[in-house]
């Protein structure tokens, strides 16, 4: 098992489009790591670049002490596996995962050996006579993994596996990889842009925008901390709402101050906004979930009602633009009243308009 460690890292392709600047990173022994964007970010290139299918322009990337860039993809011991997963249709379960093995020389007894023990870890002992077509997409992916992992990998590279099957699959997957990833303990990093995937299975989250790292941390931290607009947009549903206004001081308490909107900070962050105080060029952002239809913050007219049947999602004009709101129960709202709103004063997130920098 190996970390992964990116350097400085940058790519530009010859039409003079840039993938990467300047990105660094580390990737813990046994982690799994989410590069996790928009398409376009540049996660596909720095996975192509970890599996040696794509040179960086500059920089370099480490697996545990070891330079890799000048290394051919055979031999830097990692597996890949794509959206799109090619089984050999010919061959049954058991030989499309021996495959590998085959082409390496293992002898016969010992391929054997390790694809019946890979088959149970993946829950394919009872197919491994069958041919791929008579598999489910659940199933043919699972073998696509499992001919991956065969070899034993020291790195484990994943370019959005799930993002061929159907819903209720990609939720079974999901599952199922975690364990796979809990069982084997090999450092696996993982592209997608579903922050869903991204949130529940990672270790920690990379998330990138145009070719840049944003921010590194573990779900919770990049839910709850995210260090700029990006960040706090992209993760998290419905998105987090944004409201632009100021920050007042009053009786020695922050207020951040919008158009028909107040929330008076605890006296916690009051104090570390106290120098941040400003008339205008401040941006709130609420997530849904902490805004509830209860008086204390401001008022708006509801629109529409989603009723998801636990809880409500609803969406209000308000002075200061529209709002949406998880609301929990049932018929909670509807479309045309005028509801009370109360954003949660201790999850406010608060940025420079400007910069879209996180302000504290
Ligand atoms: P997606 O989720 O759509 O795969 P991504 O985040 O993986 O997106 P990349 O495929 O890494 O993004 O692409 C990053 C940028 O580099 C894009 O602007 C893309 O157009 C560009 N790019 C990728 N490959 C090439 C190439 N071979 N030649 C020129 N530009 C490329």
């Amino acid at each position: 098992m190996v970390s992964v460690r990116y350097q400085h890292l940058h790519k530009a392709f010859g039409d003079g489009s840039v993938a990467l600047q300047d990105f660094s990173l580390e990737v813990a022994d046994g982690e799994f790591l989410t590069f996790l964007g928009p398409s376009g970010c540049g996660k596909t290139t720095t996975l192509r670049m970890t599996a040696g299918l794509e040179t960086p322009t500059s920089g370099e990337i480490f697996f545990g002490e070891r330079p890799v860039v000048d290394l051919p993809p055979g031999r830097r011991n990692i597996a890949m596996v794509f959206q799109s997963y090619a089984l050999y249709p010919h061959m049954t379960v058991q030989q499309n995962l021996e495959y590998p093995l085959r082409k390496q020389g293992v002898a016969r007894d010992e391929r054997a050996r390790r694809a019946t023990a890979l088959a149970a870890t993946l829950q394919l002992d009872a197919l491994l006579h069958r041919r791929p077509k008579h598999l489910s997409g659940g199933q043919q992916q699972r073998v696509a993994l499992g001919r991956a992992l065969i070899r034993e990998p020291e790195v484990f590279l994943l370019d959005e596996p799930l993002s061929n099957l159907d819903a209720e699959l990609r939720t079974q997957m999901r599952a199922e990889l975690i364990q796979l990833h809990r069982r084997i303990g090999r450092t696996m990093i993982y592209v997608t842009h579903d922050q869903v995937e991204a949130m529940t299975m990672s270790t920690r989250i990379a998330v990138m925008s145009k070719g840049e790292l944003q921010q590194v941390g573990t779900p919770l931290e990049i839910y709850r901390e995210p260090r700029n607009r990006f960040v706090a947009a992209f993760v998290g549903s419905p998105a987090m709402n944004f409201v632009e206004g100021g920050i007042e001081l009053r009786d020695g308490r922050a207020v951040f101050r919008a158009a028909g909107l107040e929330v008076a900070l605890p006296d916690a962050r009051s104090a570390r906004l106290a120098g941040l105080a400003r008339a205008s060029g401040v941006l709130a952002g609420i997530r849904p979930e902490h805004l509830s239809l209860e008086p204390g913050s401001g008022e708006g007219r509801v629109l529409v009602v989603e009723a998801m049947g636990h809880e409500d999602i609803v969406t209000a004009e308000t002075p200061a633009g529209r709002i949406v709101v998880r609301s929990a129960g049932t018929a909670t709202a509807a479309a045309g009243d005028l509801v009370p709103l109360r954003v949660d004063p201790e999850k406010l997130h608060l940025f420079d308009a400007a910069s879209g920098e996180r302000l504290a």
